[in-house]
């Protein structure tokens, strides 16, 4: 089909918006809604377009970067964040096997027949990589955005499995190692089984239990979730070794975990012949894996294939199609989101999935239920790539019997009767009654409150209990509510209700972009919002668009404008903004940060841990003109610098004579008080 160059343009920023939210889903909140496989499919399409449309190109594109948990992090409150002697990246990676004889073919042409392959499980875990100095454990460091990672050292600490300090006699002393940190199948079982008696939220599978284990700030906690370890690749400073899998040897012999079955393949017909082993054998195992690493061998010729931005291309990944199972569906769900949309979800007879129980899957919306021609009581096929929620991918019709019913899906919003509506251009079915519908509200009421939002510390409990009391009927309610009602609330005593209201005083402190984030508008995530910020500078202008001026807004589509033109619409919306602003919350950059041009033709880099996040230092500069960028050169204006800065972006500024500034210098420049 083809395209035109506005349906790219469309295409290509949905798609961008869409795959950094997968991103702070899996990354940063640890709980994917897709799975690998549509990821994959996603980013491939955006790939596709913008080979094609090359006019559209953007730096920051996710095919271009590496996904990260560190962009969103509030540095406030978490750890160290530490520069990579090198960097950490990711991996190309194909579901095809054609595509790998296509990958072999790139590699002969480059460097000719004379090489071997090593092929490695790849491990679904969280990768890893420590430093040794002069033989002894000296950090340890999360990949993050893959330039600079936290510092867990304490929490790696905790895993066994590779010495704290080499044998006297090793000549190799100083070096990085990389692994990957998992989360045994048996363990995960174990950890959620405790979680659900505990009425916890259930970990969605071992990467993410692995992932948020490891970023506790409590050691001992890290301890008690049993974390595992395999290490696949070391970087030596001396290049003590001419290939790949005579390093994996050396690790072993040091007393590092490896993955004992990696294998040296001659050709690509024997790495075929290990993906169609482990296709199968991967099911025996107590750990997650999600495909093979097929790495070239020697050295040299990894170096002289090199990398692109975002991964070495003398590696790839083949993923394992994800796994499948049959069971019976018992009844569906209508649930209602925060954005009215409502989800199908069908009820199962338990079943083991990639080594954990499956109850519930989702069915997206009634066109997936259409099209799979569901009936209650079917036997369906149930997947979990990339182990996350399950989801229906197919229905066995041998078995469907005269007991089997068509499933009606509903008319009206379950929650609160409302006429459910649908666009012609959505898949899905919405509640329009968005001042009234209580699920809608309370959804909201908890993503507003959220951490990355306006960071209210509120559970859903109590955001239940008050919503049935009364205290809070809308967003606004927060800011309006005083130690006498609060009082009402059960379990909360003085230590809670100060607690709370002194995070509803600091949230006022947040800034516009995070303001219009938090409303929960339809399609508006994080990203847009902080674009649509940016742009249109206060909420007055925004509500004074049209939805070819917000169109206009970076990676922000037709789709977006609609939705939050049709919130402002609705004078509910406005007077709830209206409610807002009284309450002295931020609707435009000029009432927090005096946007200005002062900074125009500047450039900064920004390094270290501030009481800001950085994400709100580098928008401060911007909306002042000033640019930030991630790395010292002889074109910056200044560092500027907080706790804990990268030692070389220091070094490298002190050595080009480059001011490094402090935030309040930062501020006084620009003549705000922080
Ligand atoms: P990746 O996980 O596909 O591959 C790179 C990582 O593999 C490395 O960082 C390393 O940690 C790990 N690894 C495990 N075993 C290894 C071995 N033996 N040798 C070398 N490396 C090994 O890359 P990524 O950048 O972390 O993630 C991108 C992928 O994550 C996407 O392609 C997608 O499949 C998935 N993802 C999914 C979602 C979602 O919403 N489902 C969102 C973002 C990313």
């Amino acid at each position: 089909m083809k395209i035109t160059k506005k349906q790219a343009k469309e295409r290509i920023s949905f798609l961008r918006e869409e795959i950094k939210q997968h991103n702070k889903n899996y990354y940063v909140d640890n709980k994917p809604v897709i799975t690998d496989f549509e990821y994959d499919v996603l980013l491939d399409e955006l790939k596709f377009l913008e080979n094609k449309f090359p006019e559209f190109f953007c730096e920051d594109s996710p095919t271009l970067t590496i996904g990260s948990d560190l962009q969103f992090v509030n540095n406030s409150d978490n750890l160290k964040v530490i520069e990579h002697k090198y960097p950490m990246l990711s991996l190309s990676n194909t579901y095809d096997k054609g595509s790998l004889y296509s990958f072999n073919e790139r590699i002969i042409k480059e460097v000719g027949v004379d090489f071997k392959y090593v092929c490695e499980l790849k491990i679904d875990g969280v990768a890893i990589s420590l430093s040794y100095k002069d033989g002894k454990l000296v950090r340890a460091l999360t990949r993050g955005d893959g330039v600079k990672g936290e510092d867990v050292t304490n929490n790696v600490l905790t895993i066994s499995g590779f010495p704290r300090e080499l044998p006297k006699y090793s000549t190799v002393k100083d070096f990085e190692i990389r692994g990957e940190i998992f989360m045994s199948f048996s363990v995960f079982d174990a950890i959620n089984k405790v979680r659900e008696i505990n009425n916890e939220s259930l970990f969605a599978n071992p990467r993410n239990a692995a992932s948020g284990s490891l970023k506790l700030l409590d050691s001992s906690k890290v301890k008690e979730r049993s974390l595992n370890v395999f290490f696949y690749s070391v970087l030596d400073h001396d290049n003590s070794f001419t290939n790949h899998s005579e390093s994996l040897f050396w690790m072993r012999e040091m007393g590092f975990s490896v993955w004992d079955g990696f294998t040296i393949c001659n050709n690509i017909n024997e790495v075929i012949d290990f993906l169609d082993k482990w296709d199968i054998s991967r099911k025996t195992l107590d750990f997650p894996t999600d495909g093979v690493v097929i790495k070239v061998d020697n050295y040299i010729l990894q170096k002289q294939l090199g990398f692109t931005s975002k991964s070495p291309k003398w590696a790839t990944a083949y993923k394992f199609k994800a796994d499948q199972v049959s069971t019976k569906l018992i009844s569906i769900d209508y649930q209602v989101g925060r954005t009215g949309a409502v989800t199908p979800v069908a009820n199962l007879e338990p079943v083991t999935l990639s080594g954990s129980e499956v109850k519930r899957a989702s069915l997206h919306n009634k066109d997936q239920m259409d099209l799979l021609d569901i009936r209650l009581g079917d036997y369906v096929f149930v997947e979990k790539g990339g182990e996350i929620i399950p989801k229906i991918v197919g229905v066995d019709y041998q078995k469907r019997d005269y007991s089997c019913s068509i499933p009606i899906f509903p008319n009206y919003c379950p929650d609160c009767g409302t006429a459910l509506v649908k666009d012609d251009d959505e898949s899905k079915h919405y509640c329009p009654n968005i001042v009234g519908c209580p699920t809608q509200i309370k959804s909201r009421l908890l993503h507003f409150a959220s951490k990355k939002c306006m960071n209210i510390l509120i559970g859903e409990a109590t955001i239940e209990e008050m919503f049935s009391l009364g205290l809070l009927k809308d967003i606004s309610d927060f800011y309006y509510l005083n130690k006498d009602n609060l009082s009402l609330v059960s379990r909360w005593k003085e230590l809670s209700i100060n607690n709370f209201l002194n995070s509803v005083e600091e949230s006022k402190k947040k800034e516009f972009n995070s303001v219009l984030f938090a409303l929960g508008i339809r399609h508006i995530g994080e990203v847009a919002a902080k674009n649509i910020a940016n742009h249109f500078i206060s909420i007055d202008n925004i509500i004074n668009s049209s939805i070819e001026e917000i169109v206009m807004v970076d990676d922000v589509g037709e789709i977006m404008a609609r939705s939050l033109r049709d919130f402002l619409d609705n004078k509910d919306n406005i007077e709830l903004i209206n409610r807002l602003k009284e309450a002295g919350l931020s609707f435009s950059i000029n009432s927090v940060n005096n946007r200005s041009n002062i900074l125009s033709g500047e450039s900064y880099v920004i390094t270290g841990v501030f009481d800001i996040s950085r994400e709100d230092l580098k928008s401060l500069i911007e909306s002042h003109s000033g640019k930030v960028t991630s790395s010292v050169s002889s074109k910056c204006s200044a560092v500027i610098a907080g706790q804990s800065p990268g030692e070389s972006k220091i070094l490298k500024a002190n050595n080009l004579n480059i001011p490094i500034l402090s935030k309040e210098d930062l501020f006084n420049k620009i003549k705000i008080n922080g």
